[in-house]
């Protein structure tokens, strides 16, 4: 059987007319970089998240950075993300020369621990970069009255959630990625919404924010040779826009497949008593980009091995620590030990998740998994 982390092939296949034709459009009026098919994506996603701008860029890393840049903050000044997160979250923060403050996570969401953020806010903070890790939000309406009282800027990685809703408590229901002053995500392959090579964008609802952060993004440029600011080269390509034009529009669905199979995972594995099945929360919609497992009683790596020796995927996402890791020592506010985030490397796994997953598929996953237990 042909089990894989991600099935890019077979979506592709059901897709394939429309992508094909798209890509052939662009190779016929050789706009390559930016225009008309780039424009209407852009609108097409502004359309579906409800949120005023869009900016593409060339990565979701790139997003992040660029969004930190137009934030106007100083070397030194301080940025608050978890320990329990993907590098790039923390890697463009050292590379702008400012401080990562690395915070623990909640166990049971993954996600920045709220109470962990408030004590880690000195008059240094100037900004809090909350990961909508696997798929699911961040507390983002606390995260939000906190950054109000202390007047600090919210830069929500939403690389991992794309489509997922957070409702707050009045009711209101916003899109992640348009709750903070700058939302940033990533259209690598692999991602809930992925193109077929690099690709990235901001959001926000912020003219001015939207026009510099345009500008970064273009050499600092907002009229060609001009420049006001020092920029970067990030560009979504045509081809990556006609991609994610054609699978915008399935994204609901894919989602919704997402979430079909960690129901089948959730359900396979209730009641356990060494596997933690991943906490759906009140707040949020879960768009499950990755299905995460906390293996308990230091099971973890010899389950890994025995899922490798039967073939069935499976990944570690994340084995080390920020603070661990030998990049950030030059740039650490003294971090060493986070107990969250240091359990959570020690327990997660993930197991395949994708659109194009069969029943028969998930079936003999859930087998080997329990069978390991057995
Ligand atoms: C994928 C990812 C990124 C980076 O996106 P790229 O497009 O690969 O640069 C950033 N943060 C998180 C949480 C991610 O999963």
């Amino acid at each position: 059987m042909l089990l894989q982390m991600v099935d890019v092939k077979s979506q592709y296949l059901k897709i394939k007319e429309e992508v094909d034709r798209g890509i052939h459009e662009v190779l016929d009026t050789t706009i390559f970089i930016g225009g008309p098919k780039v424009k209407k994506f852009q609108e097409e996603l502004e359309s579906y998240l409800g949120v005023k701008h869009v900016i593409p860029c060339a990565n979701g890393t790139d997003a992040i950075q660029i969004a930190l840049m137009a934030l106007g903050l100083k070397p030194g000044d301080e940025v608050i993300v978890p320990a329990f997160t993907y590098v790039a979250t923390a890697e463009v923060i050292a590379l702008l020369g400012l401080v990562p403050v690395m915070v623990d996570v909640d166990t049971d969401s993954f996600n920045l621990s709220v109470e962990d953020i408030e004590k880690a806010i000195t008059p240094k903070t100037k900004a809090i970069v909350p990961v909508h890790l696997y798929g699911q939000s961040a507390d983002m309406e606390t995260i939000m009255n906190l950054a109000h009282k202390h007047n600090i800027f919210v830069v929500e990685d939403n690389a991992q959630a794309i489509g997922a809703d957070y409702t707050f408590s009045d009711g209101t229901v916003k899109k992640t990625g348009t709750i903070g002053h700058i939302g940033c995500t990533s259209f690598y392959p692999s991602k809930n919404l992925g193109c077929y090579g690099d690709g990235g964008a901001m959001m926000t609802n912020d003219d001015d924010l939207a026009t510099l952060l345009r500008k970064i993004a273009n050499h600092g440029q907002s009229v060609r040779y001009y420049h006001d600011v020092v920029g970067c080269n990030s560009r979504l390509d045509a081809i990556q826009a006609v991609v994610l034009s054609a699978k915008l529009k399935h994204l609901d669905e894919y989602n919704a497949a997402r979430k079909k199979v960690a129901d089948f995972y959730d359900a396979a594995f209730a009641g356990h008593a060494e596997i933690i099945t991943p906490l759906r929360s009140t707040f949020s919609t879960h768009v499950f980009h990755q299905y995460t497992l906390r293996i308990k009683n230091g099971k973890r790596d010899v389950m890994k091995d025995f899922l490798d020796e039967h073939k069935i995927p499976n990944m570690i996402y994340y084995p080390v620590p920020l603070y661990k890791q030998e990049a950030f020592k030059a740039s650490s506010n003294g971090t060493e030990y986070l107990e969250n985030t240091e359990l959570l490397c020690n327990e997660v796994i993930s197991l395949p998740i994708h659109t194009e997953m069969t029943e028969e598929q998930l079936r003999y996953i859930c087998d080997h998994v329990l069978r390991f237990f057995s």
